[in-house]
């Protein structure tokens, strides 16, 4: 077992808790077995998980592949959200399902149970941000995006080079008026019809969003729902008796615990899945039945991430009957990457990689590159700290508005 922490240039993308930093890390997986066999998994790259991945070495080497339960029912110590423990097995068992897969000739969706969809399709992650420090070496709109007409700009350029037809706005950034005021202009821009969803990471109030809501309603525009507006399970749960359109989470049920006080105050709609915190590629498939269940939508939420992930979150959402949504991606805004062949998207959709396995390659330069990057530098993500460096003043409340 090889635990490889690594470094990706990142954009300065904005969002409710700051800012991404210029450097951020991941860390791979690599597990080779006795007959030379190997797997790759990623997750987070910040020290707690590298630190629970370390902890887990003794109980990984000399495994059997196939014993991923007990090893689960082993790693996995905490119950609730954001456990470093549920965040290092994610990139162990995806490392598994690749050694399964390539041993067996299947992809990793086959091992998960099969296919319901041959592609999976992803919405377009929309930021403002600010200008990139190296215009030259950005993937995708080097400027600064921060008023609504730059953010049209962005989106063409996803519509353009992606063809993603979904359309995500991460807001919490600008005054509320602003951010309502982009959603407008992209429905102007690319049709009353386009989906458009809006995701202020709980930085607004109740009575905000109930007064915005009335506002997206009395404009032409298609939203599909509304995305972690305001700042805790509760408050979403008085927001729902208030407000006509879904609503979605990946901040407040975020661990099978969430789910059913959120089930009983009925606090949201919708559940935006991620097998790198819900324990898992197998874990995330059965919280799409937990959902289905109880009549929840399901959609996926993204991290900053790589190829490995890509695939991965591929595989999986392939995976999900009741993945019904869009789900996001930063794939299109990162640079670099870790694998020989980048993952790309046909009209908004990513084909299910062929396999076996994963279906990617590490490009083994790059690895070794991006870890030297990260020894040197050893980014701990700190959106809130990023900020306070640009802005002394500046203060995460929330809400705010
Ligand atoms: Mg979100």
């Amino acid at each position: 077992m090889e635990v490889v922490p690594v470094a990706h240039r990142e954009p300065r993308l904005r969002n409710s808790f700051g800012v991404h930093s210029d450097v951020e890390a991941r860390t791979l997986v690599r597990l080779t077995t006795a007959d030379g066999t190997t797997g790759v998994g990623e997750t987070y790259g910040n020290g707690a998980t590298i630190g629970e991945l370390e902890r887990a070495r003794s109980l990984v080497e000399g495994m059997d592949p196939y014993d991923r339960r007990r090893l689960a029912l082993r790693m996995q110590r905490g119950r609730g959200r954001g456990e470093a423990s549920n965040a290092a097995y994610a990139a162990v068992e995806t490392a598994l399902l690749d050694v399964v897969g390539k041993a067996t000739g299947q992809r990793v969706v086959d091992l998960l149970g099969g296919a319901v969809r041959d592609s999976v399709e992803y919405s377009a992650y929309l930021f403002y941000k600010e200008a990139d420090p190296d215009p030259e070496a950005a993937a995708v709109t080097p400027g600064e995006v921060l008023t609504p007409e730059a953010m049209v700009e962005e989106a063409r350029e996803f519509r353009e080079a992606f063809g993603f037809e979904t359309l995500k706005l991460k807001a919490g950034v600008l005054d509320p008026e602003e951010e309502v005021r982009t959603l407008e202009l992209l429905a102007e821009e690319f049709g009353a019809d386009v989906p458009l969803r809006i995701d202020p990471n709980g930085l607004w109030s109740v009575e905000t969003t109930v007064r915005i809501a009335r506002r997206l309603r009395e404009a032409d525009l298609t939203l599909q729902f509304l995305e972690d507006p305001v700042p805790s399970a509760n408050a979403h749960a008085r927001l729902k008796r208030r407000v006509d359109y879904p609503v979605a989470t990946n901040m407040f049920v975020t661990a099978f615990d969430d789910v059913a006080p959120a089930v009983e105050q009925d606090a949201v709609d919708v559940v935006l899945s991620d097998h790198h915190y819900w324990g898992g590629p197998r874990a995330n498939v059965d919280l799409d039945r937990v959902c289905r269940t109880f009549d929840l939508g399901v959609g996926m939420h993204s991290n900053s991430h790589l190829g490995v992930s890509m695939a991965a979150m591929t595989h999986v959402g392939a995976a999900m009957p009741t993945m019904l949504y869009a789900a996001d991606t930063h794939y299109p805004w990162e640079a670099e990457d870790v694998v020989a062949e980048p993952l790309g998207f046909e009209d908004g959709r990513q084909p299910v990689p062929d396999g076996p396995g994963l279906g990617v390659e590490l490009d083994e330069a790059a690895v070794e590159r991006m870890h030297e990057r990260y020894v040197e530098h050893e980014p701990e993500r700190d959106d809130t700290a990023a900020m306070i460096e640009r802005n002394p003043d500046w203060v995460p409340n929330k809400p705010a508005y």
